[in-house]
């Protein structure tokens, strides 16, 4: 029997007086106080290799089998780490000292932005533009040197707390073995026709120059001011009448081609200032004060529909019919004026109008976020910074019917705290959407800790679940494995066989841009060249698959998959129930129709001194 509680005397236990800083150097303290007292047990440990004893204990007997979520290793750990990790050990501990066999191989999440940005920051590069020129290859490089800057901290820190987890062997999401099972992962998601790519309202960051999925979004959520803005568009065909709107995004009024009304509430053509102003009843008993207007006319929505009226700005002609009212289902009458404008380029339901009405589809922004050209008072502008230009533009052209600021929860990027903002833009998607009724199954055969976390935070937001956008326009990731020929067939590569087989030879040093950007090979149906659609996948992605890609399967270890899928355990931190918690039941429900893990602690979060969440990429933490 292994003897795991080193012996020491009670006195060693005894608390001293002060708090000693000198928490690594040894011998330097006066001997039974706590930092002594750590080191020679550590010693021990070190003597008697107790951590790989461990891992060893009980091998033969059941297993109970632990997932170990992935850090990324290019920042330092902090205190918020030996939280979580020792609500992972305690569990793992009393399972192995019950006789159970628990292997708990280690991990690292070497994939994504943030380490994209640790590189640029070092480059001194502030855009894509800059990587391109700096180069793709020298600037993945950068990115593999990086992944392990602060591997010692972090070994240092499973160490010094006693947390039984092998790094000797751990699973490394940017190895070849790694990527292979997740491309395999992805073909399989390709056969069942999951994958697809198409034209769809993104939230994107300016600054990283790339798109983000629904559950990045939910982590970045902030309280901000907006101005919200009621403004005046006059009608074409009727003198001194305006259509009053209301926006809290006033830079989108540059791209507007419609308006919206509910089509079943009742409008009021009004006589209110010395003009004729139309908008829902409902809302005018809110803002206006009786008295202030007389009603000359009440209409329906619908008899609104197809009214034209003078665009705000001429920047950019539209190609098609616009600026004339549209009906739709989405207009409440909660706030604003029951009068929504419509820019298809930056909302869901104003792309939705546009598909609707075929209205044109104007785009005044660059992918940075800064207003384009033609946009001559405000080029180069960062949007958000012109809303108040173009707030005092209208004022002056007599379009404004009053300005208040309004507080309200904002989505950043949750790497570079950069506002987001949304957008069309071509994406992969996975259509998770789809697949709702399988992710509540389920989750159904899940057991959460807390409980309430299942049919709450976890369970709401997999009702509300969106699909899975996929697709990041940057470098530094696993290279999403489809190709595709000009005549739009796709293939999509599952093993490094398939490339010897398709291109008929193997001379791919990794599998990471740019060198797979170079395999190409004669389209199966039209014999056209297919080439990679160049995105790399979200991180998330990545570590999501850990419960199978650890082990290189299907490749290798099928046996060992067997015994370990799914997992009796995981545990995090509350914040995953948007990242990896979701990501690990999305792919394994995606890939295997059956979740990936049994049981899950759910732990509070550590908070810094102002009751934020401790976080790597706020820099807040503790060491
Ligand atoms: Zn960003
Ligand atoms: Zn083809």
């Amino acid at each position: 029997m292994l003897n795991i509680i080193p012996s020491f005397s009670l006195h060693s236990l005894k608390p001293t007086g002060g708090i000693s800083v000198n928490v690594d150097g040894e011998g330097q303290n006066p001997p039974g106080d706590s930092v002594t007292l750590e080191n020679e047990v550590l010693k021990r440990w070190r003597d008697l290799d107790i951590i790989d004893r461990l891992l060893e204990h009980n091998k033969g007997n059941e297993y109970f089998r632990f997932l170990e979520g992935p850090p990324t290793a290019n920042a330092a750990p902090g205190i918020h780490h030996v939280f979580a990790r020792t609500v992972k050990d305690t569990v793992c501990r009393h399972r192995n000292m019950k006789g159970f066999y628990v292997p708990r191989m280690g991990g690292w999440d070497c994939h994504g932005l943030p380490v994209e940005l640790s590189v640029e920051r070092k480059l001194g590069i502030e855009n894509k533009d800059q990587i391109e020129e700096y180069g793709i290859e020298p600037f993945i490089k950068q990115c593999r040197e990086s992944v392990f800057t602060h591997i010692d901290l972090w070994s240092r820190l499973t160490e010094r707390m006693g947390y039984v987890l092998d790094l000797k062997d751990p699973y490394i999401t940017m190895k070849d073995s790694y990527i292979e099972s997740v491309w395999w992962s992805l073909k399989e998601i390709w056969k069942k026709g999951l994958l697809t790519e198409g034209h769809q309202i993104v939230p994107f960051c300016p600054r990283c120059g790339t798109s983000l999925s629904s559950h990045e979004v939910a982590q970045g959520y902030k309280e901000v001011e907006d101005p919200s803005i009621f403004i005046k568009f006059k009608a074409a065909s009727r003198e001194n009448t305006y259509l009053l709107a209301w926006t809290t995004t006033p830079w989108t009024l540059i791209s507007n081609v419609a308006l919206a009304v509910n089509p079943d509430e009742f409008y009021l053509r009004i006589a209110y200032k010395g003009q004729e102003m139309i908008l829902a009843e409902k809302r005018a008993h809110e803002l206006l004060k009786e008295g202030e207007y007389e009603v000359i006319q009440r209409i329906t929505g619908s008899d609104l529909e197809g009214m034209s009226y003078e665009p705000l700005y001429n920047f950019i002609e539209p190609e098609k019919p616009a600026h004339f009212i549209t009906t739709a289902d989405f207009v409440t009458m909660e706030d604003g004026t029951g009068i929504v404008h419509i820019a298809p380029a930056f909302g869901e339901d104003d792309y939705q109008v546009g598909m609707r009405y075929d209205l044109p589809f104007v785009q005044a922004v660059h992918p940075n976020g800064t207003f384009k050209e033609e946009v001559t008072p405000w080029k180069g502008m960062f949007v958000k910074d012109a809303d108040e230009l173009i707030i005092r533009d209208l004022d002056e052209r007599g379009l404004l019917e009053g300005v208040h600021m309004y507080s309200h929860q904002y989505p950043f990027c949750w790497r570079c705290d950069t506002p987001l903002l949304y957008y069309a833009r071509r994406s992969v998607f996975i259509r998770m959407s789809e697949l709702r009724r399988n992710l509540m199954d389920n989750n159904e055969k899940i057991n959460w800790y807390p409980s309430n976390i299942k049919r709450g935070r976890f369970g709401n937001f997999l009702e509300e679940v969106k699909d899975w956008n996929l697709s990041r326009e940057r470098y530094w990731g696993t290279p999403l494995p489809l190709w595709r020929c000009r005549n739009g067939h796709e293939h999509v590569i599952g093993s490094r066989d398939e490339i010897r087989e398709l291109t008929g030879k193997d001379d791919i040093p990794e599998l990471h841009r740019p060198y797979v950007d170079r395999i190409t090979f004669p389209c199966s149906e039209c014999g056209e060249e297919m080439k990679r659609v160049d995105y790399v996948i979200d991180c998330w992605y990545d570590s999501g698959s850990a419960f199978f890609a650890s082990l290189h399967y299907p490749f290798e270890n099928r046996e060992e998959f067997e015994r370990q899928f799914p997992r009796d355990y995981i545990a995090e931190g509350i914040d995953q129930t948007r990242g990896w918690f979701y990501s690990l039941l999305a792919v394994s429900t995606a890939v295997f129709d059956e979740p990936s893990y049994k049981n899950v602690i759910c732990h509070a979060l550590v908070l810094d001194g102002e009751g934020k969440k401790m976080s790597k990429s706020k820099g807040n933490v503790v060491d």
